[in-house]
């Protein structure tokens, strides 16, 4: 297949990011090759391509995007427990009561409705971490979802203790699956925190990943009672002790680090570790992880959403707008607030607008559209070697997006880099391609998705179920 645009995003978050007229040429899953051309250029190599043409003028295309940290099923405990669930522990108080009782059924059910939102998000590939590791790789192939999937794994506390050897054999299944890895679906290793899982297993996971090149993916210093049983039962931080059993060795997806020290990140290294940042699910459940650390530590980090059941929308460019303005919100709750609001003294407000102008220069290019993007396509694009994406690029998997540039979500596009990650432009996603399939067609995309029957289906067995476990609880 050959595409063309005249608004083509090309680049990664090495190079930088730009927009240019350019021909993709896409076989299998992958894209071969990348022809940055005009319309007569294209009409050129269209003569001596045999397959599909399409000229996609007045679209933008754009890597799908990437959502790094998931957990698809629980789309079905949205809104479970209401707003005072998540004011202690809500994983430990409320999720594990209610995941003891997910049956196989439910976690593809509800993993395939999380699937379909994730879609229309324009999302071609989650790294997923939950239960239920055979089916929550059933459920991307039912919807044409791409990810990694890594079947949690627990030894000491939680719903997955019972399930050890089962999901670790489901990881591995899913490495010897042919079609799924077809499909863009391939396992990574998913020992679920630093306090459910034993040394033993750590290890295990360590030899495991350099054995078979597999990537970690766990939830680490996620929350004050993992840090106090790190110190209790190990003499040291929750990263300490990950480090010392090997785990760090390992290429590693650390998710939410919002108890990090600077020591901590000290003993992370920028080739191997990426830290997952995920802020409208940590302003619920915790605080907003210390990012600008995370910067200053040299440390590559992406966005994502994490849950339904704590967020509550599983679209990564969402997020986007809140990262950009973290260096302004500091401002709110400073010193020179307080001055200000007790003094009404002008002297006060110019004090308190310098602060705000300070955070601004600091941080120059902490709001610039092309860094923000880069957290949700290139960045987590390059996690692991076996399905590279979130680039348009030769060798990348064709995960690609086409926006209508008409749509007044993004009219008038002076900027569409800009308006892609400030606006909220998924009305004017109208084309997605996953693993060189296409999931809707420039123009047809919602209908295709929603309205086919298929989704239907989903629903209404995920309705069924989930009435059933509610009974059940
Ligand atoms: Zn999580």
């Amino acid at each position: 297949m050959l595409l063309w645009s005249d608004k083509v995003v090309l680049g990664d978050h090495v190079s930088g990011l730009r927009v240019a007229a350019a021909a993709l040429e896409i076989e299998g899953q992958r894209i071969r090759s990348v022809t940055p051309c005009d319309r007569a250029g294209f009409a050129t190599l269209a003569e001596s391509h045999d397959d599909e043409v399409l000229d996609l003028s007045g679209r933008l295309v754009t890597p799908a995007f990437v959502n790094a940290h998931a957990h698809l099923p629980m789309a079905a405990f949205r809104g479970v427990g209401g707003a005072m669930a998540m004011r202690d522990n809500v994983v430990e108080n409320l999720f594990f009561a209610l995941e003891k009782e997910l049956s196989n059924e439910d976690v593809r059910a509800f993993a395939r409705v999380g699937a379909y939102e994730s879609l229309r998000a324009g999302v071609a590939v989650v790294w997923e971490h939950y239960y239920g590791g055979d089916q929550l790789a059933a459920a991307l192939g039912d919807t044409g979802l791409a990810g990694f999937v890594a079947p949690t794994l627990q030894d000491l506390d939680g719903p997955g203790v019972a399930l050890l050897e089962q999901q670790w054999q489901a990881t591995f299944d899913l490495l010897a699956d042919d079609t799924l890895a077809e499909q863009g679906v391939f396992p990574a290793l998913g020992p679920h925190a630093t306090d459910t899982v034993s040394g033993e297993l750590w290890r295990r996971v360590a030899d495991a990943a350099a054995q078979h090149d597999l990537t970690v993916h766990a939830h680490v210093a996620q929350s004050i009672e993992e840090l106090e049983r790190a110190w209790a039962r190990h003499g040291t931080s929750a990263a300490g002790w990950l480090a010392r059993t090997g785990a760090l060795d390992a290429r590693f997806l650390l998710v939410h680090g919002i108890f990090l020290s600077e020591g901590d990140l000290g003993l992370l290294d920028p080739a191997r570790h990426t830290l997952g940042f995920c802020p409208y699910s940590q302003l619920q459940f915790s605080f907003p992880a210390d990012v600008q650390g995370w910067e200053r530590a040299g440390m590559p980090w992406l966005v994502a959403t994490d849950c339904a059941a704590c967020n509550d929308g599983m679209g990564p460019q969402k997020e986007l707008r809140f990262v950009a303005g973290m260096r302004a919100v500091a401002t709110s709750w400073s010193d020179e607030q307080r001055a200000f609001r007790s003094s009404g003294a002008l002297d006060n407000a110019r004090a308190l607008q310098a602060k705000r102008q300070a955070a601004f220069d600091a941080w120059p290019t902490w709001a610039d559209p092309a860094k923000l993007l880069s957290r949700v396509w290139s960045i987590p694009g390059a996690l692991d070697p076996r399905m590279p994406c979130g680039v348009l690029a030769p060798g990348a998997w064709a995960h690609v997006l086409t926006w209508d540039l008409s749509h007044p979500a993004l009219w008038p596009a002076t900027d569409p880099l800009r308006a892609l990650a400030f606006s909220e432009p998924g009305d004017a996603l109208d084309g997605m391609l996953v693993s060189g399939r296409w999931i809707g067609r420039p123009g047809t995309l919602r209908s295709a998705l929603l309205h086919d029957g298929a989704y239907e289906a989903a629903r209404k067995e995920a309705d069924a179920r989930l009435a059933m476990l509610l009974a059940k609880i």
